[in-house]
């Protein structure tokens, strides 16, 4: 049996099925933006890695500090320890989060760090006497994560229906943008204030779910009423965040914050896995001064310290250079080439129903750019640091695929994910 026979028959991918499931390509190495196979073939890779690659992949500065952090502690448990790769990343983050957002809790993934973010908001409340808001509002269109918490604020018509018995049931707004009457918030958190603890979502983008870019006047709307109930203000920043969108939080633009920041995906530039959970010190303290006093969480791998040095790399790269320009220059291309929907490093055609998987992988192979088109939309988030012909490239490819037949057995939500 070949390693890849081996693969199809035993280990499950993203997303898929073990039985005839969609083919995978073997990856040997990566470096820069692209990604070698073993066939020797490289491909652009134009979703860097699911959102997480910005500096480009095997960075040497980022995988020289996790070298060097593996010589001399690699793991040690957070409970009754710390240690100077936690410390620091935690006073980076801290130094460019908005202003106040300065309690961190480390977590492994990004959906355990919404899934903190939703603890703390219950344990606030709790801890100021309203046990009965134990509910939270999030949006339709929205995406934080694959794990039971974080699926249940997600999209609930979206791919998630399967589970929709065992989850806890959340209130959902409308999706955000379009017209400001079809904004039903407000009226939802007017109506079951006593039950919600917090508001939840992507600032200015939803992205796995919907690809939906929205005005900085919904979160701002949204900051009062949240204010007016008492109720926190989450801004899951993990697919938007270090200049996904182009400022460095996609929120900025509202001139607004939140109580509670979740962050991912790029924070370690696609090398290791972590997240982080950002909180006010209004948050913490009100947590800190309730029974329990403790904050009820603690997974096994939390700050590790590899994953902690990669991020305190990554941050670094980030304040060498101009990465507000670097995402609005690869923008400024994709709206040159004629993508249709454009906001920083992010490009969309949305199609009404995608090609066939032969079409996809043909396009693939032809142009050199590996895509991963889902639902009906074929997009690019490329790392930054992607220079313009490779910009260029990755546009004529979405455009190509873009141009090719629907494929009409293919079910009108793409069947796959992200
Ligand atoms: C990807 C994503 C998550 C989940 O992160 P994982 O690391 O995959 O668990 C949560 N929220 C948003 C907005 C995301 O894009």
């Amino acid at each position: 049996m070949t390693p890849l026979e081996y693969d199809r028959l035993n280990i499950w991918h993203p997303y898929a099925s073990l039985r005839n499931p969609p083919p995978v390509r073997f990856a040997k190495s990566a470096s820069g933006t692209r990604i070698l196979l073993d066939s020797g073939k490289e491909l652009i890779d134009s979703v860097s890695s699911w959102w997480c690659v910005a500096h480009g992949h095997n960075h040497p500065h980022i995988v020289e500090a996790i070298r060097r952090q593996s010589e001399k502690l690699s793991h040690v448990m957070f409970g009754g320890f710390t240690h100077a790769p936690a410390i620091e990343l935690a006073e980076r983050l801290a130094s460019i989060a908005p202003e106040g957002l300065d309690k961190i809790f480390f977590a492994d993934s990004g959906s355990i760090a919404v899934e903190v973010a939703v603890k703390m908001c219950i344990q606030y409340q709790h801890a100021l006497g309203r046990p009965g808001r134990c509910k939270m509002l999030a949006l339709k269109g929205g995406y934080h994560g694959d794990t039971a918490c974080a699926m249940a604020l997600s999209d609930p018509d979206g791919m998630h229906t399967l589970f929709a018995g065992m989850m806890p049931r959340h209130y959902f707004a409308a999706m955000p943008g379009g017209d400001v009457r079809a904004w039903n918030f407000r009226e939802i958190l007017e109506r079951h204030k006593d039950e919600i603890a917090g508001v939840v979502c992507e600032p200015v983008f939803q992205a796995a779910n919907a690809m939906n870019f929205y005005g900085a006047e919904y979160l701002r709307e949204m900051r009062k009423a949240c204010d007016e109930y008492g109720i926190l203000l989450v801004f899951d920043e993990i697919a938007a965040g270090f200049h996904r969108t182009g400022p460095r939080w996609a929120h900025e633009r509202a001139g607004i914050k939140p109580d509670i920041m979740t962050v991912g995906k790029a924070l370690t530039g696609g090398h290791i896995t972590l997240a982080a959970t950002l909180a006010s010190g209004a948050v913490a303290d009100v947590i800190s001064r309730g029974s329990p006093s403790a904050f009820m969480h603690g997974p096994t791998y939390m700050a590790n310290p590899l994953a902690c040095a990669a991020g305190i790399a990554s941050l670094e790269l980030f304040e060498r250079e101009d990465y507000t320009a670097k995402a609005e220059a690869i923008g400024r291309i994709f709206r040159e080439e004629g993508l249709p929907q454009v906001m920083g490093a992010v490009g969309v055609v949305k199609v009404p129903r995608l090609p066939a998987r032969a079409d996809i992988d043909r396009i693939i192979d032809s142009s050199g750019v590996w895509l991963r088109p889902f639902a009906n939309f074929i997009y690019a988030m490329p790392p930054l640091v992607t220079p313009e012909c490779e910009v260029r490239q990755i546009a004529a490819a979405l455009k190509e695929l873009a141009a090719c037949p629907p494929d009409p057995s293919a079910p009108d939500d793409g069947g796959f994910h992200e």
